[in-house]
């Protein structure tokens, strides 16, 4: 399988002398098309931190991050926007829809953005791969957090991205549902092609993954 994704000697440090925090420290990851790879480590360990590089969102302090055989350090911000609309589809812990849309314009709502046109079947879709058939007009308050977090992730996955990182996306979830949503987050990524990188302290959801990647302060240890 190709490489979509790989940091090569990748650095972020924070502060300076005696504050120096090597948040990401000498990371070399190669993470493949189609993959599915959770990212575990203590609080703190610096995982946020690797996946907002890998997800363009920042840059770093050394070392590169190449998608798809693209070095990220040759884009202007501008570019770099457009990667993250087009390339990557994120998923946060907090589900962040937009309070007075509809989960249907919540998902589209990125689409527009980025001017494309929506592609209807498709969106419909996800909604049922999702389990929300039926639930297109209801506002995000209606809906419980396990039924926010699925439109969060068919908001990312109908962007049609070639990889969804995704960070503690269970996080505010109770563990069942947090299980039922990341096996339909799995479930997903896979149908439609996607890659998928998820920051979780949940042991059982580090066992759906293809891979595990262990950080601890800064490096990868496993
Ligand atoms: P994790 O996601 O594993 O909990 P983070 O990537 O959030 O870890 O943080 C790694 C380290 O970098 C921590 O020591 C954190 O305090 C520090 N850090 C993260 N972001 C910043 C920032 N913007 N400014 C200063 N320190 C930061």
């Amino acid at each position: 399988m190709d490489v979509i994704l790989e940091t090569k000697d990748l650095c972020k440090y924070y502060g300076e002398s005696e504050n120096l925090v090597r948040a990401v420290d000498h990371v070399d990851i190669q993470i493949r098309q189609g993959e599915f790879v959770t990212i575990v480590g203590k609080s703190g360990s610096g995982k946020s931190t690797l996946l907002h590089m890998l997800g363009a969102l920042d840059r770093p302090t050394s070392g590169q991050v190449w998608l798809a055989g693209r070095n990220l350090a040759d884009f202007s911000d501008d570019n770099m926007a457009r990667i993250r609309r087009r390339r990557i589809g994120f998923v946060f812990q907090a589900f962040n829809l937009v309070p007075s849309l509809n989960v249907w314009e919540n998902i589209v709502l990125p689409i527009g953005l980025d001017g494309r046109a929506v592609d209807v079947d498709f969106v419909k879709d996800i909604l049922k791969t999702l389990g929300l058939e039926g639930k297109s007009r209801n506002m995000p308050n209606t809906l419980s957090g396990g039924q926010q977090q699925r439109t969060a992730i068919a908001r990312a996955i109908a962007a049609k991205p070639s990889i969804i990182l995704a960070d503690e996306p269970t996080g505010n979830l109770d563990s069942k549902t947090g299980d039922e949503v990341m096996a339909l987050l799995k479930f997903s990524a896979r149908k439609y092609g996607q890659t998928l990188v998820v920051i979780t302290h949940n042991e059982d959801i580090a066992q759906m993954a293809d891979r595990t990647i262990v950080i601890e302060d800064g490096k990868v240890v496993d």
